[in-house]
């Protein structure tokens, strides 16, 4: 293999990767740390994107790094067909920590892939075969979770999909909420229509919702206090399965670590990837033993599952998490970066909305506060301008008009403050190019 130069690299990729990335920013990288990324030109950025809220633990966490070498040397690939003694260990500490009686795991390679083990479960579980999301929701790229992911610009050109998906309002407040007395109001509505799709879409044979917690893709999108605990409750009234996809939510990204425990849920199934390896490819599902009992050895397989280096460095990522403290930190840092946005949401008329909770933060972009109108281009230029500032951003939203940031949970307050100082300096500059009025 050879060096190739800066622009070597990033012409090869242009040419030769499937042409499905976008947004790709130009930074090739050298070599990365904690929350700093250094590109080949030695230029160095801070991190909010952290592979996509997928290094909690910080990119190469030494803890993380050191398990990896010790597996690698010990062997690399064993599949299901063996035990192994990282796999045993991480199948202890998922039913130990995971929220309610989840118990039994399955291993899968990404969050894709954990959503369609999940869409199994539930019909095997229930001998039922239509399955209720959420609009705005995110749930991955396969057909299946392409089918229960209720944004139109990933899925459009792949109709028609599996067949018996049926998507909820999403519990977006700030968009969707106007008309209603109160938050709660909203929270109430938007879960009791669960029973509209029971009632007037369905041929009574709804097995599960698959719900994020935070609807991580569509904008970041906490839901009122009231609407998770609500649609549990309706889940238990109809006999229907309440599936939690954590995929960008769980390993102490929220402050907690599940972002259910915030409200107690418990859920009948979990899916878990991004942030459980610390970047290696992982992803899982998790179901009571209830519901994954009623599955046959056969009902589902992969070669990779339960891979050992996988398996090793989400070990270690556990273990970072809880002797580092990284959910509280998230939650710490957290509160007070969303309190600083806050105060700059008071002074630049271009941000319509700021929401999150712990490290998985949304800061909505508006070219008008009373029509709302989603300034996607403006979100667009706010990126490239971090990006100019040394600081890495990334942008989602239905309307790619939310800037994210999801920066590793080992991220210190100076260098949050950091962050947020270059986000200003380039919310400042796009707000006077587009004349968006800002104190
Ligand atoms: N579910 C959620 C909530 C996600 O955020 C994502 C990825 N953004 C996925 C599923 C799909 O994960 P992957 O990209 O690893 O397939």
């Amino acid at each position: 293999m050879r060096d190739l130069t800066r622009d070597e690299a990033t012409q090869s990729a242009d040419d030769k990767l499937m042409p499905v990335v976008y947004g790709q920013q130009d930074l090739v990288i050298d070599r990365a740390e904690d929350t700093r990324i250094w590109d080949v030109n030695g230029n160095e950025y801070l991190d909010a994107v952290a592979g996509i809220a997928v290094v909690n633990t910080g990119h190469s966490h030494p803890t993380v790094v050191e398990a990896l070498q010790n597996q690698a040397e010990k062997f690399v690939q064993s599949s299901y067909y063996f035990y192994h003694e990282p796999m045993s260990n991480l199948l202890e500490t998922l039913a130990e920590e995971s929220p309610g009686d989840l118990k039994n795991t399955f291993f899968g390679n990404s969050g894709a892939e954990a959503v369609e083990g999940a869409i199994k479960l539930a019909k095997k579980a229930t001998g039922s075969s239509e399955l209720i999301s959420l609009r705005g929701s995110f749930h991955g790229r396969t057909p299946g979770a392409m089918a229960l992911t209720g944004q139109s610009k990933y899925t459009h050109t792949f109709h028609p999909h599996t067949p018996g998906a049926y998507q909820i309002p999403s519990p977006n407040y700030y968009r969707y909420g106007d008309r209603f007395k109160n938050e709660s109001e909203f929270g109430k509505w938007a879960a009791e229509q669960i029973h509209e799709v029971i009632k007037y879409d369905s041929n009574d044979d709804i097995a599960a919702v698959f719900v994020e917690p935070i609807q991580g893709e569509g904008g970041i999108i906490v839901p009122p206090e009231n609407y998770l605990p609500y649609v549990k409750e309706i889940c238990e009234q109809e006999d229907i399965l309440f599936v939690a996809d954590e995929v960008q939510t769980g390993m102490g990204r929220t402050g907690e670590l599940f972002a259910v425990d915030h409200w107690g849920v418990e859920p009948d199934i979990m899916t878990l990837a991004k942030g459980i390896g610390s970047g290696m490819p992982f992803g899982l599902f998790m179901g009571t033993e209830t519901v994954s009992e009623t599955m046959d050895p056969g009902d589902h397989y992969t070669t990779y599952g339960g891979h050992p280096m996988a398996c090793a460095a989400a070990n270690a990522t556990f273990e970072v998490i809880k002797s580092e403290n990284l959910a509280e930190n998230a939650a710490s840092v957290g509160s007070s970066a969303l309190s600083r946005l806050e105060e700059m949401k008071e002074d630049y008329d271009l941000i319509g909305d700021v929401r999150g909770k712990g490290l998985h933060i949304g800061v909505e972009l508006v070219r008008d506060r009373s029509t709302k109108e989603a300034a996607d281009k403006e979100a667009a230029e706010v990126r490239a301008e971090t990006y100019n500032e040394g600081l890495l951003v990334s942008q989602c939203g239905t309307h790619k008009n939310v800037i994210r940031l999801t920066p590793p949970l080992t991220v210190s307050p100076a260098d949050m403050n950091d962050m947020l100082d270059r986000l200003e300096i380039a919310i400042k500059r796009v707000s006077k190019e587009h004349a968006i009025p800002a104190r």
